[in-house]
């Protein structure tokens, strides 16, 4: 069987092996391949009918949802290019999105076209739009409620999805995208600059799809848990497409929210999933949580963000499954590295880093200088990718993509290393670096031993300005239900395990840290946060 290359390829395939098999569950909800196919033909037939055209972009802002993979479908079906957007975003963030990326279709939930996003959409691109009723979850105390979001009146100038989706219209002909084809433009979160658009092609996609599925050796027709949200591109790469390449199930539950997760595992059973490290983090300190939970899991990845040894043990101990580490980024479709099925990744002796896995069989990672020259063996310099993986560029920004793609291989911005058995480890992002009294400090390294204390739930690092040393080392902790600690007490369990320049001088406990949708300590919201003390 040759694999697919399109993401359409990949669900095609999936409609003809195993029509009547679940392919999205949601709640009580299950929809088959078969239901799914009829959806989104309907749906692609009325966006071509409202005069989407081949290569137009359509912009999807919807949290996990069956409406979510519809709305993908069927602009595939129409031949468009997909805009994911973050549903968290403000005016001014889809605006910039709307116009860069000169979307055409806008699809996105009626509670937020009705509080904001007509207003927005006003003076853009945008001339057909499409609102789902999405099921919220709202949490009230310890109460969970479920709740239908539906505005009523149906707004007059936009059409409702599932009512378009349930017409029964026939999809365009001839407009599937090929393998060269965009199918994402994947905006960076603009940390650096103004949000880029990575252009992730339906091969870029289709090949890791597939790699994540045969790498982690993950049976056909299998239950896939969508932990990580769809918007982002290990949720929409490691979980949906994946899951399409495999023909099986993919069970969602709308955004993350620990005690419904664990409910959803129980009721689903899934085999796999893949999520930051923060969601796991999030479900071991769960009171409900038990070993019963994970029973059903074959293999849990954790992708996109550090992962603390610590964590991977304290998760084994607990609850039973290894959670494999696995290191990617937009600008490379989701994973470059993975920890293979069978293997546990080792920890490096010298600066307790745990391996992010090691690079799949056609890239070719190096570490390298500033100049791009590879830098001796065993030493730190930039990750650097090459593979059917790596995206072409940015959309519309030739400056950028000269930037970050030399020649086509990827500068990754992140600073690492590779072991003599072909390991590769990330010590931290090349911007993160605290320079303290001249001294170099990676956060990560001092995250680590934080995570190695009992009370400590998240731990976040960065440098703050200081008179004498230039840069400080700052530790921001959010502490396990129940667990108590000082500020003090943390200092010295770092100072008893690092060197004097790395410990962190001053650390602050909070509720809990700033996090993107996606799941990723945002340290940059610390470094500009006042002190309170
Ligand atoms: P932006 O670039 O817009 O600031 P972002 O960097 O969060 O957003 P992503 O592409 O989602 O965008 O994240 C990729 C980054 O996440 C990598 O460059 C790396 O710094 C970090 N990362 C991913 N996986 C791992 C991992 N397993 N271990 C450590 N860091 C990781």
């Amino acid at each position: 069987v040759t694999p697919a290359d399109s993401v359409l390829h990949a669900f095609r395939a999936a409609v003809r092996t195993a029509p009547d098999r679940t392919a999205v569950a949601y709640f009580d909800g299950r929809l088959s391949y078969r239901e799914l196919d009829a959806l989104s033909d309907s749906v692609a037939g009325h966006l071509a009918a409202r005069g989407l055209e081949r290569g137009d972009r359509a912009a999807l802002m919807l949290q996990n949802s069956p409406h979510f993979v519809i709305g993908l479908l069927a602009a595939y079906k129409a031949g468009a290019t997909v805009v994911p957007v973050n549903p968290m975003y403000k005016s001014g963030e889809v605006t910039h999105v709307l116009h860069d990326a000169d979307v055409t279709a806008l699809i996105c939930s009626d509670r937020a076209w009705e509080t904001y996003l007509r207003e927005t959409a006003a003076d853009s691109p945008v001339r057909i739009v499409l609102t789902a009723c999405e099921l919220d979850l709202q949490t009230r105390g310890d109460e969970r409620v479920l709740k239908f979001e539906r505005v009523e009146p149906q707004a007059e100038d936009a059409d409702d999805l599932l009512t378009v989706a349930r017409q029964g219209n026939a999809a365009p002909e001839g407009r599937d995208p090929g393998p060269d084809d965009i199918a994402l433009i994947s905006y960076t979160s603009g940390t650096s600059g103004t949000p880029k658009g990575a252009t992730n092609l339906h091969r870029n996609i289709a090949y890791n799809a597939e790699r994540q599925r045969t790498g982690l050796g993950i049976p056909e027709g299998a239950t896939y848990f969508g932990l990580a949200p769809l918007f982002h591109i290990t949720g929409m790469v490691c979980q949906l497409v994946s899951s399409f390449a495999n023909a099986g199930t993919l069970a969602l539950a709308y955004r993350f929210e620990a005690g419904v997760v664990l409910d959803a595992f129980a009721e689903h059973r899934p085999a796999y999933t893949v999520g930051p490290s923060t969601a796991f983090m999030a479900l071991a300190a769960h009171p409900a949580a038990t070993r019963a939970h994970f029973a059903s899991f074959d293999s849990i990845s954790s992708g996109g963000a550090p992962v603390p040894p610590a964590l991977v043990e304290k998760f084994r101990t607990a609850f039973g499954p290894y959670i494999h580490n696995g290191y990617g980024l937009t600008e490379c479709t989701a994973p470059c590295a993975t920890v293979p099925p069978g293997k546990e990744a080792p920890v490096d002796p010298a600066s307790g880093t745990l391996a992010v896995g090691v690079p799949g069989p056609d890239s070719v990672v190096r570490i390298v200088d500033d100049l791009g020259q590879e830098v001796p063996f065993g030493e730190q310099g930039e990750i650097a990718v090459r593979g059917p993986q790596v995206v072409p560029g940015y959309w519309k920004r030739p400056d950028a993509t000269a930037e970050t793609f030399p020649d086509g291989e990827l500068r990754t911005g992140d600073i690492g290393f590779m072991d003599a058995d072909g390991w590769l480890y990330v010590v931290d992002r090349k911007k993160d670096m605290i320079n303290a009294s001249g001294f170099k400090v990676w956060p990560r390294e001092v995250e680590d031993v934080l995570y190695t204390h009992e009370a400590v739930r998240e731990a976040a690092v960065v440098g703050v300005p200081d008179p004498y040393r230039g840069e400080t080392v700052r530790a921001y902790v959010s502490l396990r239900p129940g667990a108590s600690v000082g500020p003090d007490e943390l200092a010295a369990h770092c100072k008893e395990r690092l060197a004097a320049y790395k410990y962190p001088r001053e650390v602050e406990i909070l509720p809990e840290l700033p996090k993107t949708t996606s799941g990723k300590i945002l340290r940059r919201e610390l470094r500009s946060r006042e002190r309170t003390d």
